[in-house]
């Protein structure tokens, strides 16, 4: 394939298909296509087999801009630029890994900023750098700053309320101290997932799938000139999920038997029904 190499860290994809981020356009910045617990595996180095894995012992000694086994927690970054100019950067997901993320690829890429926050899930490696938001807001002792928008099914918003009460928190209590915490503005999409919503000027469908035969999901379907289908949890599509007009499939395909009754087996299970469009399989596991 390809451009497999392309999407694999830090790499752009410019969504009007011309080769990326050089000024003016939109891309696509995936910021990880790793699986939860990132590559390379801990365990491969601090305890490493004999023979060592080739992956994860190759991982350390190559940049990761060209090292196809340094992979973060799944994540795209959206460098949306409107029609009049506007340029907006929309982050789906915001797992363990996403410090790390914004250390590597933010940089590396100029990217200033996060505009609005769009979530899959409510899984780790989806929400756990939600914290590190604050990191890239400016900085007020008093929290007295524009939230950012982040978007999230009800159910993701219960969970989340349970793991990061503080962020979720809309006044003080009596006696309680201001702690400098990310300042988030939670939008819930509606239930049924049949109607768009804009984050940043650009329309997102929701896109329901199974991950796991009893977790639902959301991808998302977005891009003016050019359709994008940004999937990375999933293990069946729902008749009722419209995903055939798409250029990009970004899955979480893992290669492991024990995980496959969450996430789709990465062999032959997937077919694009559109025969123009494109799709990319993104491998996230290294065994
Ligand atoms: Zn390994
Ligand atoms: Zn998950």
């Amino acid at each position: 394939m390809e451009n497999q190499n392309a999407l694999q860290n830090g790499a752009l994809e410019g969504a009007a298909g011309n080769g990326g981020r050089s000024g003016d356009g939109s891309a696509l910045i995936f910021l990880g296509t790793g699986c939860s617990s990132a590559v390379p595996n801990a365990m491969c180095l601090i305890q490493p087999s004999d023979p060592p894995c080739q992956v994860c012992s190759q991982s350390l000694s190559i940049p990761p801009d060209r090292n196809p086994n340094y992979r973060c927690n799944t994540s795209l970054l959206i460098d949306y630029c409107s029609s009049d100019g506007i340029r907006n950067y929309i982050i789906i997901d915001v797992g363990k890994t996403f410090r790390e993320q914004v250390l590597r690829w933010f940089t590396f890429h100029n990217i200033p900023r996060v505009d609005s926050i769009v979530l899959t899930h409510e899984h780790a490696d989806a929400i756990l750098g939600l914290d590190d938001i604050r990191a890239i807001q400016p900085h007020s002792p008093t929290n007295d700053i524009d939230p950012t928008a982040i978007y999230l099914t009800r159910h993701s918003m219960d969970s989340i309320a349970t793991k990061f009460p503080y962020l979720v928190q809309k006044k003080l209590r009596e006696g309680q101290e201001v702690r400098r915490v990310a300042q988030l503005d939670w939008k819930i999409i509606e239930e049924h997932y049949d109607k768009p919503f804009v984050a940043s000027g650009l329309k997102f469908f929701p896109l329901p799938v199974m991950h796991g035969e009893d977790y639902l999901c959301l991808g998302y379907l977005f891009g003016e000139k050019c359709k994008v289908a940004y999937i990375s949890d999933v293990s069946r599509f729902p008749s009722n999920t419209e995903y055939g007009r798409c250029c990009i499939f970004s899955f979480s395909c893992v290669l492991t038997y024990i995980y496959t009754f969450k996430h789709f087996h990465f062999v032959g299970d997937v077919k694009c029904r559109d025969e123009t469009s494109i799709c990319y399989f993104v491998i996230l596991m290294s065994l």
